[in-house]
């Protein structure tokens, strides 16, 4: 069947509702008040609303929301608290020993808490009000490029109305192509689109490999009555230690939210090497240490969600710029990794963007060249030096015990650089040993209340998580024989396991004894795990029909 796809043309389209999307349409439309110049800008995002795939810890660091909309305050800028000082522990099976310093990357006070699902929805409105076109449940499905295969000239969103087997049905609205001069990729950790460009724009090439972190994260609701932070030091607490250890890189954070609400979170790095490690089971660990436990004894659990964040640093840094496109937040990898920062730089490089692009349009010319002044903007700023700080710190943490702690010591006192500058980074797809390479972490499997201590399947609802059944699978298994015949046998399945959503189900035939994974896609948060940890690349996470997946409000 021949589909006629429509057309809209803007002069700007951005692709992604978070912080750095939103930022570089907000900012692009400053530009155009100040030049006085017309600009037609574009947004999409795949959640049905803006901020309903918005997740994050979140400690605002506010240079940039500042520098963004210096009245942020009196503008309404949904800050649930203002950081009054930091708590550092190291979790020992029982105990939480204060550390005698925070590292200078977490002192935090001043910074903000913010739910990101919020202060995306705010920022929305705010660029909705002066004149950018939201298209909210709208995918980004397929880059696409002008006739010398290279320059990006828009995006085509995902078809609507498709069945099981991918035929259209009754309500079948095709996707639609979004032409632009310029478009922004703004699609966070690991953006498919992104993914699909890489290998024909050499997007990484010769750059380290990306590497990511998984967190779990939840917003949990405590009785009335004094609570932790009645009488605590600190009102943001980051942990390290149990129940990772020295081993695989992780930590757990738990921050003070507004109406006795608090936001935490485990993070899982995705380097880890035991095939049975599984980060959902590491965040009820966490949950259930003593030290934590008695924090939030009495809460129950209001909204959870996950996500992949992008930690490999400056050296794993993609070309920002290319031919009628430019890439910015953490789709490109900009986080601060040492900090778990990513907010703020995500708002800065699309405020660099967007002045690079206004620029490139009126000297017409949004070659590579035209839009390099937004690789330079960033180079020069104080983004590439927290990047540039943190350039080893992944590579570091991935190193185990005594020899961590070394590294990352050296890297302290010498503004990054440490033992070996550039320190080697391996793929998380490659990390993983053979099964019976089993660490203490997932020897115990943690009960649940349904409350306080939920398992996966309530998580996904408590995410308000929703697919229509009858689509494609929006998580493309490649070739089911290297399941049963290659992965299961030698690692048993992981994506049955790291999959915080029970997406992926194993069933074994009784007869043969073979293997085959049956896709709950429904359950999808989008965090893309799966998408950076299987071992054998073997499956690829794609958009669902736009308007679907979680329905953040809080995380
Ligand atoms: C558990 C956790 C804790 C964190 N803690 C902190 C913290 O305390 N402080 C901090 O500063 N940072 C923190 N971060 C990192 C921070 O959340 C990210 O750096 C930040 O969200 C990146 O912003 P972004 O706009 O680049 O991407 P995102 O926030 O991921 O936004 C991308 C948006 O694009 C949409 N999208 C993606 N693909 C498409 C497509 N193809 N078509 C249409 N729409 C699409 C997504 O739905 C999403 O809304 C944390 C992250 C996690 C997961
Ligand atoms: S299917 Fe993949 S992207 Fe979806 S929740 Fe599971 S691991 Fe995350």
């Amino acid at each position: 069947m021949t589909v006629e796809h429509e057309s809209i043309e803007f002069d700007v389209l951005i692709v992604g509702g978070g912080p750095a999307g939103l930022a570089s349409a907000i900012r692009l439309m400053q530009l155009a008040q100040e030049k006085n110049i017309e600009l037609e800008v574009a947004l999409i995002e795949k959640g049905a609303e803006i901020g309903t795939h918005a997740i994050s810890g979140a400690i605002l660091k506010p240079q940039s929301i500042s520098e963004l909309i210096p009245d942020h305050k009196e503008k309404g800028c949904p800050i649930e608290m203002v950081v009054r000082g930091d708590e550092f522990y190291y979790l020992t099976r029982n105990k939480a020993l204060a550390l005698p310093m925070t590292p200078k990357y977490m002192h935090n006070t001043g910074c903000y808490v913010v739910s990101a699902s919020r202060l995306c929805r705010w920022l929305g409105n705010i660029a909705e009000e002066m004149g950018v076109n939201i298209f909210p449940g709208f995918d980004g499905k397929q880059v696409l490029y002008g006739a010398d295969g290279r320059t990006i000239v828009g995006v085509r969103t995902g078809d609507k109305g498709l069945d099981k087997d991918g035929s259209p049905k009754g309500n079948f609205e095709p996707g639609i192509d979004l032409l632009a001069k310029v478009t922004i990729f703004a699609e966070g950790a690991r953006g498919s689109l992104v993914k699909s460009m890489a290998e024909p724009l050499g997007l990484y090439a010769g750059k380290q490999p990306e590497v990511y972190e998984t967190g779990i994260k939840e917003v949990i609701q405590l009785p009335e009555g004094d609570t932790y932070f009645s009488t605590s030091r600190g009102n943001d607490i980051h942990v390290m230690g149990y129940p990772l250890g020295l081993g695989t890189p992780g930590g757990g954070f738990i921050y003070e939210m507004a109406e006795n609400k608090v936001g935490i979170g485990y993070l899982t790095a995705l380097c880890y090497e035991d095939p049975a490690l599984d980060p959902y089971d590491m965040f009820i660990h966490f949950k259930r240490h003593p030290f934590v436990a008695k924090i939030i004894k009495g809460g129950k659990v209001v909204e959870q969600g996950a996500r992949t964040v992008p930690t490999g640093g400056y050296y794993t840094l993609p070309k920002l710029a290319v031919a009628g496109g430019l890439m910015v937040g953490a789709c490109a990898q900009l986080h601060n990794t040492p900090a778990l920062k990513g907010m703020h730089i995500g708002i800065q490089s699309g405020m660099l963007a967007a002045q690079a692009v206004v620029d490139a349009l009126a000297e017409e010319d949004v070659s590579v060249n035209g839009l390099q002044t937004y690789v330079d903007a960033l180079e020069k700023s104080w983004v590439k030096a927290e990047m540039w700080e943190g350039r080893n710190c992944a590579q570091a943490l991935a190193k185990k015990g005594i020899a961590k702690l070394i590294h990352l010591g050296a890297q302290y006192i010498t503004g990054g650089r440490g033992i070996v500058d550039p320190m080697p980074l391996e793929a998380d797809a490659d990390t993983l040993k053979p099964l019976s390479a089993k660490t203490d972490a997932t020897e115990e499997k943690q009960g649940y209340d349904g409350e306080l201590y939920v398992d996966k399947l309530t998580g996904v609802y408590l995410s308000k998580t929703i697919h229509r059944e009858d689509q494609p699978s929006h998580l493309i298994i490649h070739d089911m024989q290297v399941c049963s015949e290659q992965c299961y046998p030698k690692f048993g399945s992981p994506c049955t396991v790291f999959c915080p959503g029970e997406v992926y189900e194993l069933e074994l035939d009784e007869t043969t004894g073979k293997a085959h994974i049956k896709i709950n896609a429904s359950n999808c948060f989008h965090c893309k795990t799966c998408d950076v940890k299987d071992p054998f690349n073997n499956i690829s996470w794609t958009c669902p029909e736009g308007g679907e997946g979680p329905g953040y409000t809080m995380v």
